[in-house]
């Protein structure tokens, strides 16, 4: 059954750039074209910004450095310094994660969006858009005002998963594999952080990594669940959140489509299962969780990976991996190709040989004149997105599409394919991109 509904909704603003969704691409792409002069909204469905970063507890900025050698400048650097100063960061030399308190990223990544002039709407979800051949023209928010209309001449859609993109009918690529799994991350505090078990495999607090993954813990968690006694995990993966006593967790495990609401009512309500199975594992069998308790989960499992658009290009592996340098790159990466199991408890892992390029036009289709993806769903095959997803990368491919949009309003509001790319590589150099 349907029925069908027809209301009058107000359009609440109208703006050069219209920003959806305020993860790490999406607010640094609004401080992008915001600095550029432009008038900006920003849309997030939550009450702050960071996205997986700091809804999920994905507290690593990876694919900042590789080798030592910085891949990653630009809004994305200034925002770590800031970060550092505060005290709330650490860089982590030559791996080059950089471990963070979310809660100073939170405040920190606000005052940049506030500080550049943007309008933010928080607590507001994107339903849909209003499309026009071609164009965009608003899109559609739900929040306690109820439903709304924000219009723009431009879009970036950095929701993670394509939603605007999606919604607009751009063509999305069919995945060849499994979806990555998502993992329902988490705060501990009570554990002895200092043991031999544990220091060593504390990822990214810059005091010597030997090892990402606690291999005690795997193998451990491993016969636990050939014996039915443990849940699906990976890892596990341990990092500090810098400022206090908190053991970040990422273990749990599920495969689900996050776009599908019901898949992920039920992923999520198994991920909470898992996480306490798993603490209650780790409680018994080692001295160091003895006396640990779960205080925060992420507000929501944290998502790898959903829709990419099928953009003018898709980003190859081969590119990707032979270093492949495109005239129009916006970004360099560093990640290795990570790719989570469905199945079971593996991850492949794939480390560069040299930084990897994205080009400007992996972020368009010629399915649309105002739309720029930015962040994870960009267009690029299931083995370099195991790469671009991660948060350094998606930062930086917020910063172009900002820079993109505004130059597209001052080209006579131009088709964003048509963007003149040496313009945005030169302006990208401009404020320390390292392209
Ligand atoms: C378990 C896990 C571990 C990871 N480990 C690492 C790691 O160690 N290092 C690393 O750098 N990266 C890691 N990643 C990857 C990284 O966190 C994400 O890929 C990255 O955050 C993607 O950024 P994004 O801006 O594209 O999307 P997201 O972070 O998903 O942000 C999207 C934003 O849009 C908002 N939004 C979505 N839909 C709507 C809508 N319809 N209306 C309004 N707002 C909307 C969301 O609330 C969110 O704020 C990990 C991811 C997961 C899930």
């Amino acid at each position: 059954m349907t029925i069908k509904i027809e209301k009058n909704v107000p359009v609440v603003g109208e703006y050069d750039v219209v920003v959806c969704g305020g993860g790490p691409a999406g607010w640094i792409a609004a401080v992008s074209a915001a600095r550029c002069g432009k008038k900006t909204a920003l849309i997030e469905r939550y009450g702050f910004l960071g996205g997986t970063a700091t809804s999920g507890y994905v507290l690593p900025i990876s694919g900042v450095h590789l080798r030592g050698e910085r891949v990653v400048g630009g809004i994305t650097w200034e925002f770590i310094n800031k970060m550092i100063d505060a005290g709330a960061a650490i860089a982590e030399l030559p791996h080059g994660h950089i471990s963070f308190d979310p809660e100073y990223y939170k405040l920190i990544a606000a005052r940049m969006v506030r500080e550049a002039g943007v309008t933010l709407y928080t607590n507001t979800f994107i339903s849909d858009c209003l499309t026009e051949g071609k164009r965009v023209n608003a899109v559609i928010t739900e929040s306690k005002n109820g439903t709304e209309a924000v219009a723009g001449k431009y879009f970036v859609d950095a929701t993670g998963d394509a939603d605007i993109a999606f919604r607009a009918g751009l063509p999305m690529q069919k995945v060849e594999r499994g979806l990555q799994p998502m993992s329902l991350c988490f705060l501990l505090d009570g554990v002895d952080a200092t043991t031999d078990l544990l220091k060593n495999c504390i990822h990214h607090d810059g005091k010597g990594q030997k090892r990402s993954v606690n291999d005690v813990i795997h193998n451990y968690l491993s016969e636990k669940y050939e014996e039915g006694k443990a849940p699906q995990f990976g890892g596990p993966w341990f990092n500090v959140t810098v400022t206090g006593n908190a053991l970040a967790v990422n273990v749990t495990r599920a495969a689900a489509d996050a776009t599908d609401r019901d898949a992920m009512t039920a992923a999520e309500s198994q991920l909470r299962e898992d996480m306490f199975a798993i603490v209650g594992l780790m409680k018994e069998a080692y001295p160091e969780f003895k006396n640990c308790n779960i205080v925060s989960s992420g507000i929501n499992a944290g998502v790898r990976e959903t829709r990419h658009l099928e953009g003018v290009h898709i980003l190859t592996a081969d590119e990707y991996l032979s270093g492949y340098y495109f005239p129009d790159t916006v970004a360099k990466c560093s990640h290795p190709i990570d790719i989570h199991s469905t199945s079971d408890q593996k991850q492949v892992c794939r480390s560069l040989k040299q930084p990897a390029s994205v080009p400007y036009r992996s972020l368009v289709s010629e399915s649309s004149e105002n739309l720029i993806v930015a962040g994870r769903s960009i267009s690029a095959d299931m083995t370099a997105f195991a790469s671009i997803r991660v948060q350094g990368t998606a930062m930086a491919l917020g910063e172009a599409a900002g820079v993109a949009a505004s130059l597209a309003c001052d080209n006579g509001d131009c088709p964003v394919t048509k963007v003149d790319t040496d313009e945005l590589r030169a302006v990208l150099l401009s404020r320390g991109g390292v392209i």
